[in-house]
C-alpha cells in the first residue's frame, strides 16, 4: 500500500519544496520507502537533495514520451529516500500536454506503476495550478498544503480548493487534502499566532507540528542537504521529525482525511 502525496500551494516561497525535502528525509529515517518525484521545473527539490538536474533524464522527458519513470529515479545521501529529478526543460511539458489525449493522466499513468517500490510518493508542485499541477493532482490521494504565516496566508486558499474540488469531480474523486502544514512560524511576532488561529479556524485539518522560521532551514538547500542531515539539532528538522510522526500515525490509525476544513 502506498500512498502519493501532492505538496501543492499555487503561492510562491510558501515552503512546499522544504516541506517535501525535510518531510521525506524524516520519513525514511522512520523505515518508509520514500520517493520524492520533483514536479517543479525550478528543480528545487532536486538540488536541495545534492543531484544534477536530470542527465539520464527526469520527469519532463518521461511524462511528455510515456518513458518508464523507473529509469530514472536515483538514490540520494539518505537511506530510503530515492528521487526523479527534473530538468527546466519540464517548463516545456506544460506546453507540450496541451494537444495530448488524457493529458491530464501523464503523471499518473507513469507513476502508478512506482507505487509497488515505494511506501510514500511525495510531489513537489510549482508555484502555479498549471498542467503539471493538476496532473499531480490526478495522480495523488492525498493533498498536503504548506500554508506561510504570514500577512495574507489566506489568499489564494479559495481558488486552491476549488481546483482541488474540480479535480475531485472530474479526474480523482479519491483525492483528499491530508492537512495544512504552518510554515515559517516567526515565534517574536503575534501575527504569526494571529494567522495560526485563523488557519486553524479555517481548517479543521491543519497539522498541530508548526514548522518555525528557522536560518538553518533556509541554509540547507544551498548544502545539497536536507535538514536532518545539515543540522539534525535545529528547530526545524526537529519540527520537521513532528510533523512525520503526526503524518504517520494518522496513516497507521487510518485517520479520516477531512475533504474540506
Ligand atoms: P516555490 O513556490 O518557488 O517552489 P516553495 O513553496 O517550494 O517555493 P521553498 O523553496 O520551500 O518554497 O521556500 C522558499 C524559501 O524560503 C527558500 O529559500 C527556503 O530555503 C526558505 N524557507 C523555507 N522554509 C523555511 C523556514 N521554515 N524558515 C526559514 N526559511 C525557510
Ligand atoms: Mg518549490
Amino acid at each position: 500500500m502506498s500512498t502519493v502525496f501532492a505538496v501543492v500551494n499555487q503561492k510562491g516561497g510558501v515552503g512546499k519544496t522544504t516541506t517535501t525535502v525535510s518531510l521525506g528525509t524524516a520519513l525514511a529515517m522512520r523505515r518508509q520507502r520514500v520517493l520524492v518525484i520533483d514536479a517543479d521545473p525550478q528543480a528545487n527539490a532536486t538540488t536541495a537533495l545534492g543531484q544534477r538536474q536530470g542527465e539520464g533524464g527526469g520527469l519532463y522527458e518521461s511524462m511528455v514520451d510515456e518513458r518508464s519513470l523507473d529509469a530514472t529515479v536515483v538514490p540520494t545521501a539518505v537511506p530510503g529516500l530515492s528521487l526523479v529529478p527534473t530538468t527546466t526543460q519540464l517548463a516545456g511539458a506544460e506546453v507540450e500536454l496541451v494537444s495530448i489525449m488524457a493529458r491530464e493522466f501523464r503523471m499518473k499513468r507513469i507513476l502508478d506503476p512506482l507505487r509497488e517500490r515505494f511506501g510514500v510518493i511525495l510531489i513537489d508542485c510549482p508555484p502555479s495550478l498549471g498542467l503539471l499541477t493538476v496532473n499531480a493532482l490526478a495522480a495523488a490521494d492525498e493533498v498536503i498544503i504548506p500554508v506561510q504565516c504570514e500577512y495574507l496566508a489566506l489568499e489564494g486558499l479559495g481558488h486552491l480548493a476549488e481546483t482541488i474540488r474540480l479535480v475531485q469531480a472530474n479526474l480523482n474523486p479519491r483525492l483528499r487534502i491530508r492537512g495544512i502544514v504552518l510554515t515559517m512560524f516567526d515565534t517574536r511576532t503575534n501575527l504569526a499566532r494571529q494567522v495560526e488561529e485563523e488557519v486553524r479556524q479555517h481548517f479543521a485539518n491543519t497539522f498541530r507540528a508548526v514548522i518555525p522560521r528557522s536560518v538553518r532551514l533556509s541554509e540547507a538547500p544551498s548544502h545539497g542537504a536536507p535538514i536532518q542531515l545539515y543540522d539534525p539539532q535545529s528547530t526545524g528538522a526537529q519540527a520537521y521529525d513532528q510533523l512525520a510522526d503526526e503524518l504517520l500515525a494518522q496513516l497507521q490509525h487510518a485517520g479520516p482525511a477531512v475533504a474540506h476544513g
